[in-house]
């Protein structure tokens, strides 16, 4: 590389291709750090499996599984994490909750609720700073500790599942993941709620988009979120999906 840009600059060759490279390189860079279902930095769980995989006496037998979904709630607790707890236990929906460390000291019956009513609970950082994936390895391991420790304080559970902020991922968080033995959980349905503004255009967005095997990205601080949520379910159920937890 360098001799052919020393020649390009002693030369004078066209170099058009050079600035061209590097730009592509970048975005693929930036791309695969914004999209974490590409799976570039890290490997994360973005779906759940469709198929029931047995190997039985020198048998394999492979089923299609029903259709099913995973609801998953990030940012909280929040304000509306009650009412969402609520809404989860009249429908009888178990879901997975993504919890920020800071967040848990003053609403910590929330996240005995969501333990004793069947939900899964995993880690989304400590202080989901904007700046946290600019953060040392060191210091994103930090955050993982502290937020699994005040979840096992409350609930007895080790936590083993880890939501990236923002869904956004590179070499230092994958660094940080492996060494804290997490999971990283990602998403293939991403409802944007927290920018949405019309509920019946969110449901309509949600249910237009939706798969078997979808996790679905949710926050449990947006009061549309909870506004939509009856709505969503009963689509969901009368659609035929079932509800996993991750
Ligand atoms: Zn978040």
């Amino acid at each position: 590389m360098l001799h052919v840009a020393a020649g390009v600059y002693f030369n004078g060759y066209s170099a058009w291709w050079l600035p061209a490279c590097v730009l592509a390189l970048i975005t693929i860079l930036a791309l695969g750090a914004i999209f974490i279902r590409w799976n570039f930095y890290l490997n994360s769980v973005n779906t759940l499996p469709i198929l029931n995989v047995k190997f039985d006496r020198g048998q394999l037998s492979v089923q299609q599984r029903g259709r099913r979904v995973a609801l998953s709630f990030d940012d909280g607790p929040a304000n509306h994490t009650a009412a969402i707890l609520d809404i989860l236990k009249r429908e009888n929906v178990p879901a997975t909750f993504f919890l920020i460390g800071k967040n848990i000291a003053g609403n910590e019956a929330l996240v005995l609720r969501m333990k004793h009513e069947g939900h899964s609970i995993g880690n989304h950082s400590f202080d989901h700073g904007f700046h946290f994936d600019w953060q040392s390895a060191a210091k994103m391991e930090e955050e993982i500790r502290r937020t699994n420790e005040a979840i096992e304080a409350l609930t007895g559970t080790p936590v083993k599942l880890f939501r990236p902020p923002y869904g956004v991922t590179n070499p230092n968080l994958a660094k940080a993941i492996r060494n804290s033995g997490m999971r990283s959980m990602g998403w293939r349905l991403r409802s944007l709620d927290t920018v949405a503004k019309d509920k019946d255009q969110l449901l309509h967005k949600i249910m237009s988009k939706v798969r078997t095997g979808d996790i679905i990205l949710l926050h449990d601080r947006c009061a549309i979120t909870e506004t939509i949520l009856p709505k969503l379910i009963g689509a969901l159920k009368e659609q035929g999906y079932t509800f996993a937890t991750l």
